[in-house]
This record gives C-alpha cells, structure tokens and sequence, in this order.
C-alpha cells in the first residue's frame, strides 16, 4: 500500500484537513471555520484527528504532512513569518516544528497560493506544463508563481504576491505599507483602511472581479488601446544605436 499524505489549508473563514494519495486523490477531508476555537493550531488538530479516523487503517501509512496559510512562509524553517492579515494568530510561528511535535510526523509549512500552484502544476490545470501562474482572488488577490518547475518566492517570501503590485502610484494606502495596490481595486477586501467595506470613490473606479477575469482572458492585442503604443525609437529620430560606452 502506498503511503499517504495529509493536507491541511488554513483560510481566512474556514480550514480543511484531508488525506491524499501521491496521485492527487482525496481519501477523505473535513473542514471547520478556522476562528472557531482560540488557537488556530488546536482547529487544525482537532480536523486532523477528525479526518484521521475518518480514513481508519489507512492513516496508519500516512508518512508526511503538508499546511498551506495565507501568508509569508520561511519553507526552509518552516516558520510562518508577518503579516498574517486573516489569521493573526499564526504570524511568527514555527508552525512545521509545532505541528510536527503533535503529529510525530515531519511537515512542511508554505503559502497557500503556492501550495495551490503547485497542486494545479502536479495535478490540475498545469499538468506537462514548465511553468504557470495561479490568480486566486478572494478577500485578497493572492498568486503562485511556478517557474520552470520551481515555486518562486522571492528573497523573503513575497515572490508571487502579484496583489501588491501599485497599479496606481499615488493609490489609497495599502496595508502592506505600498499604494495603489491592485488588491485595493480588485478583490473582496476593497478597502485599505476598513476591511471588507470599499469606499464610495474606490467602489466607483474599483472593476468588479468578473471584470478582471474577462479582461484578462482577451487577447494581448485586444486589450492594449492602439493609441497608447509608442513607437520606440521614434521614427522622426535619426539617431542610431551605438554600442554602449561608458
Ligand atoms: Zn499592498
């Protein structure tokens, strides 16, 4: 019998434990709202144990255990670094170490837009594929990024945070310190001062996240207006290029 690999996937709202094959299939899951108890750990306990049962015999060959949260991770360590926007309460755990000491079983901590591109990159839509990047819009705008069959994380972790690229210099604040963060104008949190509740202005110039997603599936060309496209170099220029020379 081949040996098993628990998940779990902590959410803003709710977390989910469940038991896969190293072919992609779910034995058996179940979920729970993540702020339900005290201690997100303690949720995260009591599914695993849950789902443990549920599965009997077979959670005997469980070998390893995988967590995804919505924030910046240190793999290597396995640590849980800051901000935690919807779970504050994970923010600067050693999380892998924690959990591990509970289950007795080794664990891997990541983001969990990363641990979501590459489960489309292992199992789902980017199957074959050497690289892909995952939107995954929600209260936030959160993306992974796999290239070259590599998840890219970036210096500290914040590699595929695609949702905090400005695309307004002189924006509202954005939370993550930046301005005019793609977040702010197109996800469910709206608003960079009060959670959940977009201003008027933002709501009047903020493009619905169907929107978004139309805009984006158009083609390149389609999608550039023709008058912003300057040619480059002019064509009235009679300059050459000339081999750099400092
Ligand atoms: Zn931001």
């Amino acid at each position: 019998m081949s040996r098993l690999i628990l998940g779990v996937d902590v959410g803003g709202t709710s977390t989910a434990a469940g038991v896969v094959t190293a072919d992609g299939d779910v034995i058996g899951w179940q979920s729970a709202p993540t702020h339900g108890v005290a201690d997100p750990l303690a949720t995260m306990t009591a599914l695993i144990e849950g789902v443990r049962k549920a599965v009997g015999r077979r959670a005997d060959t469980i070998a390893v255990a995988g967590v995804g949260v919505p924030g910046p991770v240190d793999v290597a360590r396995g640590r849980i670094g800051e901000p935690v926007t919807h779970v504050p309460a994970l923010a600067r755990r050693a999380l892998a170490a924690e959990l591990g000491e509970r289950l007795r079983l080794p664990v891997f901590v990541d983001n969990d837009v990363n641990a979501l591109a590459l489960g489309e990159w292992m199992f789902g839509a980017g199957r074959g594929k050497r690289s892909l990047v995952v939107l995954a819009a929600g209260t936030g705008i959160g993306a992974g990024i796999v290239l070259d069959g590599r998840i890219v994380r970036g210096a500290t972790g914040f590699g595929g945070e695609l949702g905090h690229v400005p695309v307004k210099f002189d924006g509202p604040r954005c939370f993550c310190g930046g301005r005019g963060c793609v977040s702010i104008y197109a996800s469910g949190r709206g608003s960079p001062t009060r959670p959940g509740r977009a201003s008027p202005a933002i709501r009047r110039r903020c493009w619905s996240r169907r929107r978004v997603i139309r805009r984006a599936s158009r083609r390149p060309s389609s999608s550039v207006p023709r008058r912003t496209v300057t040619p480059w170099p002019p064509r009235s220029s009679k300059r050459r290029a000339r081999p750099w020379a400092p």
